[in-house]
């Protein structure tokens, strides 16, 4: 079985749109009814039993059990029995806004996420519908719950043996989406390790840092299209909530955060398939980005996503055919790449590797690219060759980023 998710702008006709837009704005009102039920159980439950709140007293009965999204679900066929607006919409869909309430607990709960949030208007942005009838797209069009056949802009195929089976509706700052999760029934085999090894580490200074000493620098219009980005959401702020020109400072704030998110999938999706020009085995660190984060790292690591990275260099590597695994990350700054000796732990500052055993100096990321291919190779049952002669230090101090 193989997954696709494949993302198509939707041409949606002034009725299309407005029962889309109803939609959403129902979604919001589900999200934040169940939402403060939730909540409202929680605090009945915050102050002791034989004690008095001083703010205010809940009245929800002791017994009463905790709302899950089974209950919820119950409440909400309930309610649609009764409520005009919630019947008109798509029941699964309305289901699901339940289900992603549950996700943001469950995120809550074991991830250490915050505690899930009120949405403003406009905030619901997307509907999700899990089933599609039969064969819901022909050529271009594809047919929706609610709306019926909708033209697609076709970018890019549908790629043969696929169907249909989920298809989430987004709305964004440029139009109407759809995101069509596609599956095939077939088993597609991992390609087997071969070729040339490249190991990556995704740096602090530069993006990341190849085994075959090259640094990629984290483009540098990001930092430009952040500070807009924060300019923009400080004159929204001081607008009048609810005012036209409230609206369009927020339509401007979208618009760009809509662009630098195309930009960096852009720049990822260029860096993956360029890393995979390069070989038939890529290795990286399998690092826990949620502790890393936490960790001493934090300010420095967040921003460049290197999750979503990885994400898509796996599957940029599994549609090349390049063979791509993650290693154990540990101490991987730590280790000579030349001769294995432990060279203990460097400072953020110390930028250079530089081995008192053998000698061997060279970008410290470098090194630690090094020995991320050498533990790959390691773990697909190759043997290690140790690297050192014949490879010049100076040169791979000097090489520069590729324009990308
Ligand atoms: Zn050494």
């Amino acid at each position: 079985m193989l997954n696709l998710t494949y993302t198509y702008r939707l041409k949606l006709n002034q009725q299309q749109s407005q029962t889309y837009e109803a939609w959403l704005e129902i979604s919001r009102r589900v999200w934040n009814f169940a939402l403060a039920q939730r909540k409202d159980w929680y605090n009945s439950r915050s102050c002791r039993i034989d004690a008095c709140s001083i703010k205010s007293e809940y009245i929800i009965p002791a017994d009463a059990p905790r709302p899950t999204f089974a209950s919820q679900c119950k409440a909400l066929t309930q309610a649609r029995k009764t409520n005009p607006d919630l019947s008109a919409a798509h029941s699964q869909m309305l289901q699901q806004v339940l289900r992603r309430l549950e996700k943001a607990f469950i995120g809550m709960w074991e991830s250490g996420r915050g505690f899930p949030r009120f949405k403003k208007l406009f905030r619901m942005r997307s509907l999700l519908f899990p089933q599609l009838g039969v064969n819901p797209i022909e050529g271009s069009r594809v047919k929706l719950p609610g709306v019926g056949w909708v033209k697609m802009q076709l970018s890019r195929p549908i790629p043969d043996a696929f169907v249909a089976k989920q298809a989430q509706v987004v709305k964004k700052a440029s139009g109407w989406y759809v995101m069509l999760t596609l599956q095939a029934d077939v088993n597609v085999p991992r390609s087997a390790p071969h070729g040339q090894a490249v190991g990556i580490d995704l740096g602090l200074k530069s993006f990341l840092a190849t085994s075959t000493g090259e640094q990629i620098a984290r483009p540098l219009f990001f930092v430009d299209l952040q500070r807009q980005l924060r300019l923009l959401q400080q004159r929204a702020s001081h607008k009048k909530l609810g005012s036209n020109n409230w609206r369009k400072a927020q339509q401007k704030v979208s618009r760009l955060y809509e662009h630098i998110h195309n930009t960096r999938l852009d720049f990822h999706f260029k860096l993956a398939h360029y890393l995979c020009d390069q070989g038939g085995m890529i290795f990286a660190e399998d690092l826990n980005f949620k502790v890393w984060a936490k960790g001493m790292f934090s300010k420095h690591t967040f921003s460049p996503g290197f999750g979503k990275f990885l994400s898509i260099l796996e599957w940029v590597c599994w549609k090349r055919g390049v063979y791509f695994a993650l290693v154990n990350p540990d101490s991987t700054s730590q280790t000579c790449p030349n001769c294995n000796h432990y060279t203990g732990k460097k400072e953020l500052s110390q930028r250079v590797h530089h081995c008192s055993e053998c000698g061997f100096e060279t970008d410290r990321d470098v090194a630690a690219a090094m020995v991320v291919m050498q533990r790959g190779l390691a773990a697909v049952g190759h043997t290690v060759k140790m690297l050192g002669e014949g490879l010049s230090n100076s040169s791979l101090l000097t090489q520069e980023s590729p324009v990308l």
